[in-house]
């Protein structure tokens, strides 16, 4: 028998069919084709081309006006490149010589041009190899998106390298379910990974070196946080035992939904208040808990809607995918609405910046916003119009200085007066808070605290800057814990300099919503927490199951712990209740 091991996303235990998604489409490019195919293929690569080329026009045509003139001579340069007479000859030259599919015939050829480009010793000719590449992706996902399968996938468990947050919604929206993930990429807070938790699918990350394991058709996926294992070769008596333990394991999910209806609230009376982390609405299933019974909307990522969209959503669309998303929540209820956080792991198909080698440190959240400020206009527009109607509150993503805040007020101030110019009502006195994600903001939290209406802590942001530590590595992902007594008296420094100033202070990160994090927030007297559908019924059940006065207790000795394991170790106590 063999059981691997790796970090459970979402609970949840399945026995079911594998799919091994070998990357089979590069294998099969780099097969010959025969040779009565080839006019074929260059007709396909000519199609290819044409598409591509089409959809980088439709995207001019959106831009206009949205971002200057210099982007969009990139996407003019893109444009040219496809229809340069040298490299498509060349690809179609490899096509016929080689009698090889184009996607392989694109990546060989471009591979050429970029190392040509990139051993001439200036900036322009580098950016110029930049842009082949990026013309290549391109050119390589419209050939690839003509002809996919997404039914292979159906009621399987997907076994795979990695799999990117927009495949995971192009196979919900493509209304494939997939029974379970597992797979080597290991960041536990990335997008993937909440994503999964959102979609509800048992996912297993970080599992060693997974295409050389004994698959077999059927295995076992438990995901449960005693296991976080899967077998590969079950046998019949491990099957039947797993049936059971499956069977035992939903019981104990319908008896906590059941308790949906009551209130958060501790054994000692302590009112906690929780929130729901909403993406772009599709994702959420079917509504687990009807609105009423969370407090509101603690972190709505907008990004993922402009990810899903094919262009940047314009201020109509947006109000309306909002007010979608919202449907089912009072008037009253707050719904704290996170402007565009793009960059890093979150890109758009549709607006490639430029390729940088740290991008976790570059041009993302609000940096993005405000070098593009026409894309945050027209944003904040929507959000402020949506404010006459509801209890909405604004977040800025990924602040590091104060300048940059106030910057971005200075852009929602102008907006507002365009909105009164125009006649439009909204609420004068919306709420401006930012996320609390990067360690200046820690260092300089009384600064900030006496100017935003609220700090929302992004506890997966914070830990990968706090310790330095990509949230998505593989080599050094034993070093990310949000566990960490450093994260945890970060958080501890950030509430008190709120709690100084009158100010309201929320989690929104993935600790929030496990069950162990939501122990320690607590006792750090953080009361509203926000997190993904799926978590809400078991953090409910704990919160009824807690003596606040005794979490206060243990603030001082969480504190004063100096390892992750020592915080874990302390707050297991507290949820086996
Ligand atoms: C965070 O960083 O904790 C957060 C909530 O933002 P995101 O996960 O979307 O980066
Ligand atoms: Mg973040």
């Amino acid at each position: 028998m063999e059981r691997l091991l790796g970090k459970c996303v979402y609970e949840g235990i399945v026995i079911g069919e594998t799919y091994l998604d070998i990357d089979t489409n590069l294998q099969n490019e780099k097969e010959n084709i025969p040779f009565e195919d080839i006019d074929k293929e260059i007709l396909r690569l000519e199609i290819g081309i044409q598409r591509a080329i089409s959809d980088l026009r439709g995207l001019k045509i959106d831009l206009k006006g949205k971002v200057d003139e210099k982007e969009l001579e990139i996407i003019e340069a893109h444009t040219l490149l496809l229809e340069d007479p040298m490299y498509i000859a060349d690809i179609k030259k490899m096509i016929r010589k080689e009698q090889k599919k184009s996607e392989y015939a694109v990546k060989d050829v471009t591979e050429k041009f970029v190392r040509l480009f990139e051993n001439i010793d200036s900036p322009i000719y580098k950016q110029r190899g930049l842009d082949i590449k990026d013309v290549c992706n391109r050119l390589i996902e419209t050939l690839k998106s003509e002809n996919e399968d997404y039914k292979v996938f159906d009621e399987k468990i997907l076994i795979t390298k990695e799999i990117y947050p927009t495949e995971l919604l192009k196979l919900h929206r493509e209304g494939i379910n997939l029974k379970g993930i597992i797979m080597e990429y290991g960041g536990e807070t990335s997008h993937l990974a909440i994503l999964a938790k959102a979609l509800k699918i048992p996912t297993l990350m970080g599992v060693n070196d997974v295409f050389n394991h004994n698959w077999k058709e059927r295995i076992i996926l438990d995901t449960t946080e005693e296991n976080m294992c899967v077998i590969t070769d079950p046998t019949e008596e491990q099957i039947a035992e797993y049936d059971k333990k499956r069977k035992k394991f939903l019981r104990k999910l319908d008896l906590i939904k059941r308790g949906a209806h009551l209130p958060s609230i501790t054994k000692d009376g302590i009112d906690i208040k929780l929130y729901l982390n909403l993406g772009d609405g599709e994702q959420d299933k079917e509504n687990e808990i009807s609105r009423e019974l969370v407090e509101g909307v603690g972190l709505l990522r907008t990004e993922l809607i402009y990810m899903k969209n094919q262009n940047f959503p314009t201020e109509e669309q947006q109000i309306e995918k909002y007010a979608q998303i919202l449907n089912g929540f009072s008037k009253e209820q707050p719904i704290i609405i996170r402007t565009l956080d793009i960059g890093a792991d979150k890109q758009l198909s549709y607006f490639k910046v430029t390729e940088e080698a740290n991008p976790f440190l570059g041009l993302r959240g609000i940096r993005f916003c405000l070098k593009y400020r026409e894309i945050f206009e027209t944003q904040l527009r929507a959000i402020l119009r949506l404010s006459e109607e509801r209890n909405i509150k604004i977040m800025y993503p990924m602040i590091t200085t104060l300048n940059e805040m106030r910057e971005a007020n200075k852009i929602l101030e102008k907006v507002k007066e365009d909105l009164r110019k125009e006649n439009i009502k909204f609420n004068e006195n919306i709420e401006v808070g930012i996320m609390v994600e990067v360690p200046s903001v820690i260092m300089m939290a009384e600064a900030f605290a006496k100017e935003v209406d609220f700090f929302s802590v992004g506890s997966n942001d914070l830990t990968q800057y706090i310790l330095a530590t990509d949230r998505l590595s593989e080599t050094v992902g034993e070093l990310y814990s949000s566990y960490n007594p450093a994260v945890l008296r970060a958080i501890y420094h950030i509430k008190k300099a709120a709690d100084k100033y009158g100010k309201k202070i929320s989690v929104c990160g993935e600790m929030a919503g496990d069950l162990k994090g939501l122990v320690a927030l607590l006792s750090l007297g953080i009361k509203d927490l926000s997190m993904v559908e799926s978590s809400i019924l078991a953090a409910k059940s704990l919160v009824r199951n807690l003596n606040y006065k005794e979490l206060e207790e243990i603030r001082e000795r969480i504190l004063t712990e100096e390892t992750p394991e020592g915080v874990k170790e302390l707050l297991k106590n507290y949820i086996n209740y």
